[in-house]
């Protein structure tokens, strides 16, 4: 065994990932890595999203690094662009701006046979040893196919590009989708708006919860004088963070109860009864990635917004037909229709052993052992990748979680134990099956569609709490993964 050799990593994605991955890497001793981002800047979703009403439905106080929590959030909810912020000023912090690429979108990427060989769309290649894809989740924008849409006259744009220089006062909005986004972009709209109006083909359960809460400045001030208090605070939200896991994977009276809660937000601010029977879902509770908001309903009720549940025809030269032969006219129409989550690294041509692409190793759909390791891709780890716990567990520490496991694997090679390592079928068929057992009793699988679940059927989460999910992480399985050095 050789000494301690440094290895050269590629990390793809400079959201929080990515920026997660780097700074573990650092914390390890591991300082030759390069992050290759498409984007413009550092951020990830909360670069790429900036539509207006952008706000984080998770706590802040959460919703942030463990190892870098911020004591002055403006609130309770941070807006986009302040979390924004917080990733760049965090990437200063730790010193990662030499090691970053911005406008370096990673085309393809192969294996070598002892490592990888990553090219970017300007024609740039990076030789490494490990590739990290921090590719993200909500990453690829989702266009819906509608007829009509070309022939359109007015404005189109999708949430995830938005136009800041697009005006919205004194114009007729259309915005078609119901999540998080949708909700929150009609009612940021609503107020300026000439018309709005909202196209929910499946209405979603909002619940009430105060999104606009300013954090005090005192606040702010206090903890960034007392940082012990300001961890404290962030180990109580992770432990509050447990009681929706638990509420998400398992049924209980707590999930009941926060079923009754969202019914009850629906009752008490839709008092119209017409109007409360076409915004209550066919389905349960937190089926659905759940939406937050303290002013959706209030938006909708207003004079100059409209709730239309009839599907859509086709798309006009003006407006947008429904299928009972309305017309509606619009100048603007908005697309909060979501992502194509479980595309992942994809459309890069990704490679692997013995020239398997990714497209040919997740023909039946993207899996990934303990959301990290694809077997025939060796080398290779993904952060927030297939199965994380998007739904359920705070995802900077799910991605904190993950790069460690990963630079635990990388310490062993950097003695020399192994130069390359490949996690079997079988380790990966095994976790596979325990996650399908596991996501029987969860509440996305009470009865319907969402973005959670793959074109083959299958719920992309981690139906677990976060002990289980540290754990299975803690410590690396060699019996699960080959292990080779070159010449062996
Ligand atoms: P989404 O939850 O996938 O919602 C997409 C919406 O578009 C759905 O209502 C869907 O209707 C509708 N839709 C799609 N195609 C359509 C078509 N052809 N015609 C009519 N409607 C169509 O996407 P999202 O709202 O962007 O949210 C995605 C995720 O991003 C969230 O679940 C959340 O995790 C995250 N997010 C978070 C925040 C935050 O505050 N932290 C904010 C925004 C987003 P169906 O339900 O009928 O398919």
């Amino acid at each position: 065994m050789s000494a301690s050799r440094q290895p050269r990593v590629v990390i793809i994605g400079a959201g929080v990932s990515g920026i997660a991955s780097a700074i573990t890497l650092q914390r390890n001793g591991f300082h030759d890595f390069v992050i290759l981002e498409k984007g413009s800047d550092v951020g990830g979703v909360w670069h790429w999203n900036h539509y207006p009403g952008l706000t984080c439905d998770v706590p802040s106080q959460v919703y942030q690094f463990g190892f870098a929590p911020k004591p002055d959030w403006s609130h309770v909810f941070a807006p986009g662009p302040e979390i924004q912020r917080y990733l760049a000023d965090i990437v200063d912090q730790f010193g990662l701006r030499p090691h970053l690429r911005v406008d370096a979108e990673v085309v393809a990427a192969e294996f070598t046979g002892s490592g990888w060989r990553v090219e970017t769309g300007a024609g740039e290649a990076y030789d490494a040893d490990f590739v990290i894809a921090a590719t993200g989740v909500l990453h690829h924008p989702a266009w819906p196919d509608i007829a009509g849409l070309d022939e359109f006259t007015g404005t189109v744009v999708h949430t995830a590009r938005w136009d800041d220089s697009l005006p919205t006062a004194g114009r007729r909005i259309a915005v078609i989708g119901t999540g998080s986004t949708g909700v929150q972009v009609v009612s940021a709209l609503q107020p300026k708006a000439r018309q709005i109006t909202h196209f929910v083909r499946s209405p979603q359960w909002v619940i009430w919860a105060p999104m606009q809460l300013p954090q005090p400045a005192f606040v702010g001030a206090v903890l960034d004088r007392l940082p012990a208090l300001n961890r404290a605070l962030y180990q109580a939200g992770m432990t509050g963070a447990k009681l929706f896991t638990d509420v998400v994977t398992r049924p209980s009276w707590r999930r009941r109860a926060v079923q009754q809660y969202a019914r009850l937000s629906l009752r008490t601010q839709v008092g119209d009864p017409e109007l409360r029977e076409r915004l209550t879902p066919d389905y349960q509770p937190l089926c659905k990635r759940q939406v937050l908001s303290g002013s959706y309903y209030r938006a909708l009720r207003a004079g100059n917004a409209e709730l239309v549940t009839t599907g859509i025809e086709a798309i006009t030269p003006t407006g947008i037909r429904t299928s009972d032969g309305r017309h509606h006219e619009v100048d603007t129409i908005v697309f909060a229709t979501g992502f194509r989550a479980h595309d992942y690294m994809r459309p890069m041509r990704l490679t692997g052993r013995d020239g398997i692409s990714i497209d040919e190793a997740w023909a039946k759909g993207p899996r990934a052992y303990r959301m990290t390791a694809i077997p025939g891709f060796p080398n290779f780890f993904t952060v927030l990748g297939p199965n994380s716990p998007t739904g359920s567990i705070p995802l900077h520490h799910a991605a904190e979680v993950t790069a460690r496991y990963i630079a635990a694997w990388i310490n062993r090679w950097s003695t020399g134990e192994f130069d390359t390592l490949e996690v079997t079928e079988a380790a990966t068929d095994r976790f596979g099956a325990h996650v399908a057992e596991a996501l029987e009793p969860t509440v996305w699988n009470t009865g319907c569609n969402s973005w959670y679940f793959t074109e083959g059927g299958h719920i992309d989460l981690l139906p677990f709490n976060r002990h289980t999910m540290e754990t299975m992480l803690s410590d690396p399985d060699a019996e699960d993964f080959h292990l080779s050095t070159q010449g062996a």
